[in-house]
This record gives structure tokens, sequence and C-alpha cells, in this order.
């Protein structure tokens, strides 16, 4: 017998809704162990797909395949796991990505939920964030080095999500070698990466084509706001005549400076908090042409967002003051929680505040190595709006 997971009508409609995900309270039935995959089923014992099954996350199943299926799981599971993988890959090879440095699996997006695979040259990051993902780690990596012959590959399983799942917070290499250091190329410019310690995988990737996108209007005077390693500032620096970058951290500050030595880009890199530092310059009658803000996510939950709202306002509202007329602003939110429209909402409201009329440019999200999976919102999470302060 296959494992089952028999589910609620609620349920029910909401898998034939096409959404990946069935929470723990349209649970009806469980006959099956954490991380199994198992055959799920409706109130009246129809075969509605195969899921991952957690017997601790909220999210109880994520669906792998609608429809009943004849075979049993755990070979339909690995060959459908293979064949997906092949085509994330396919799909990012077809995209003319200008880095070796990029996403190849992402997720729901994918059809693989629960799974990240990060490239980074020779060498794969991989995550796996359900104990259904966990248990199949074997297959992902066979299949990997199958197909892409890397040099080492290593699971940066230290997410929070793990907790959620009662999986241990761990980096282990999985395959081959990992260097401590491993030097990529964005967009023409080389980085070091730190794969074990690195936020994220190690850098942004998600922001690559905002990158190029913002780069054709960056001129002047820039600043470069939670700059992390200088992605944006490095890219965007090399069109403009001065550039600052801040950042918190002391280590992300001594990578742009790296970062821009080694790539012959001039950066004023400055450790600072953003939210002093802006009111600091707008103390100091500073102006800029061109400004990016990419602060972290502010809403890292539901609750957070009433603080999540204020924090965006302020910054997006001082740097519209700090910005000469006709420049840009490259503002971005990572908040899932805080969606497209909400954000829009915000800047207008800074706006308004700032008494400034601004365009939108073009708006964006996370690069197509990150897709989104249509009817699952949660998968959009990086907006990134392009602005010209008008007046
Ligand atoms: N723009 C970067 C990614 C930014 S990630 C890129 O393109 O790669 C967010 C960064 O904000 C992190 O590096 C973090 O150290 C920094 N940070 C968080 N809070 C901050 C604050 N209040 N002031 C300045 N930097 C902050």
């Amino acid at each position: 017998m296959n494992p089952t997971v028999v589910i609620s009508s609620r349920g029910e409609d909401r898998l034939r809704g096409g959404h990946p995900w069935i929470y723990r309270a349209d649970v009806v039935d469980v006959r099956a162990n954490g991380g199994d995959v198992v055959q799920v089923r409706g109130p009246r014992g129809r075969t509605l797909g195969w899921a991952l099954y957690s017997d601790r996350s909220q999210i109880a199943l994520r669906v792998l395949k609608h429809g009943p299926s004849e075979s049993d799981a755990a070979p339909v599971a690995e060959t459908l796991i293979r064949n997906r993988i092949a085509a994330a890959i396919a799909f990012r090879e077809s995209l003319a990505i200008d880095a070796d440095a990029y996403r190849l699996v992402h997720g729901e997006a994918d059809l693989l939920p629960s799974l990240v695979v990060d490239r980074y040259g020779d060498y794969l990051v991989v995550q796996t964030l359900s104990q259904g993902m966990d248990q199949l780690t074997p297959v992902v990596v066979s299949t990997l080095i199958d197909l892409l012959h890397p040099k080492g590959i290593l699971a940066r399983n230290d997410p929070r999500a793990r907790v959620l799942e009662g999986l241990e917070q761990r980096v282990d290499v999985l395959a081959g070698t990992v260097p401590d250091t491993v030097t990529i190329t964005e967009l023409g410019l080389t980085y070091d990466v730190d794969l074990r310690k690195g936020q994220k995988t190690g850098l942004f990737l998600d922001q690559r084509e905002n990158r190029t996108a913002a780069a054709a209007y960056a001129r002047g005077r820039l600043l470069d706001c939670f700059s992390y390693h200088g992605g944006f500032a490095l890219v965007l620096g090399r069109r403009c005549r001065e550039t600052i970058a801040f950042d918190a951290s002391e280590e992300a500050i001594a990578r742009v400076k790296s970062n821009t030595a080694r790539n012959g880009v001039a950066v004023d890199a400055r450790v600072g908090n953003v939210f002093d530092e802006l009111r600091g310059l707008e103390r100091l009658g500073e102006r800029f042409d061109t400004i990016v803000l990419d602060p972290p996510a502010f809403a890292k939950n539901k609750a957070a967002i009433a603080n999540a709202r204020a924090g965006y306002k302020e910054i997006n509202l001082r740097a519209l003051r700090l910005l000469n007329p006709g420049g840009t602003l490259v503002t971005c939110s990572c908040s899932y929680h805080v969606d497209e429209a909400a954000f829009a909402e915000i800047v207008y409201d800074a706006s308004v505040d700032a008494h400034v009329d601004v365009t939108v440019v073009e708006k964006r999200m996370q690069g197509r190595d990150h897709p989104v999976l249509l009817g699952v919102p949660e998968t959009y999470y990086l907006k990134c709006f392009i602005l010209r302060k008008v007046g």
C-alpha cells in the first residue's frame, strides 16, 4: 500500500484550483510518515495526485503531480524529480544569461516544491526546505551530477523555514569539494563569493536583470543603499560620475571594496545604517541623480506588515527628497507579504509627502531564472520599480 493522505472537500477545491499547497486544517486522515511521497485522496476516496507530506509544517502537503497514477509512489517521484530538474536546467540554458551564477531550480515555479538549486560557476548550492524534499536529496544530487558534472555541491540548509519542518539547520558538502571562496562573473564583473556564509546562497542572484535595466538610466551621482557586495553600485557605477554605497554590515562593505578594486570601478563604500545616513545626507543638503533602495525583507511575516510599511515609506520619502529633478529612483521590496499593489501605494504615499511628481518608468520583478508560478502569489516576492522624479 502506498502512503496515503485524505484531504477535505475544501482541500480538494484548492487542489483543483491549481495551488500546490494543502494546509494541515484540510487534512482528514494520514496513513504516512513525515517526508513520505504520498497518494492524495479526496473525501470520497478518489486519488487526486501525489504530494510530499510533512508531519510538522502548517503546509502538510506539497503537490508533485495532479491526477491519478497507477504506479508506486517512490519510482514516480524519482522519475518526476529527474525530469523536472532537467527541464528547469534546460530553461535556464535557453535564457542566454550574462553570468555564470544563477538559479537553476526555483521550487514551486519549477514544479519542484521546496527545492532550490543555484549555480556558482563550477559549484552548485542546494536547499531542501521540506521533509519530503529533504528525503529526496540523493535523487537531486545524483541528477545534478549526471546533468552538470559540478566540482562540488553544497547544501545550504540553514534557512529558518527548515525549523518549521522540524529539520536541522546545517551546511554540508554533498558531493566533491567546495572551496571557501568561489569566483563568479555577472554582467562582465567578477565577484568572490562565500557559499557557506554569504546571504541567501551567496549572492542576490534575483537582481541581475534589474541591475541591467537600471543601468540604462544611471548617470551623475549615484547612491546605492543596502548594497551588500555592491551588485548595483558596480553595474550602475560604470556609468556614473561618483558612487556612494551604504550597508550596515562591515563584512559586506569589505566585499564592496575588494570587488570595486578588482573590477576597476570607483565606489565610496561606507558602513552605515541607511535610515540614519539618508537623514544625514538630507541635513547636509546633498543631492543625487540616481538612487537605489534594495533593503532586506522588512516584513518577514504578516504581523510585521505595519512596521514594514513605515520603513519602506521612510526610505522612499527620503530618497525622493535627495533626488535631483529628472533623477531616477530604483526601489525594491522583497517582502512577499507586501505585494506589488501595496508597495506601489507606499511609494505613492512617500511621493505625496515629499511633494514631488513621480512617473513609473519600469515595473519589474525577480529575474527570469526565478520564475513566478501563475496562481501562486507566494512565488512573486521581489518588486523593483524604476521611477523618475519629474519635478
Ligand atoms: N542590493 C544588494 C542586496 C541587498 S540585501 C545586491 O544587489 O546584491 C540587503 C542588505 O541590507 C544586506 O547586505 C544587509 O546587510 C543590509 N542592511 C540591512 N539593514 C540595513 C540598514 N538598516 N542599513 C544599511 N544596511 C542594511
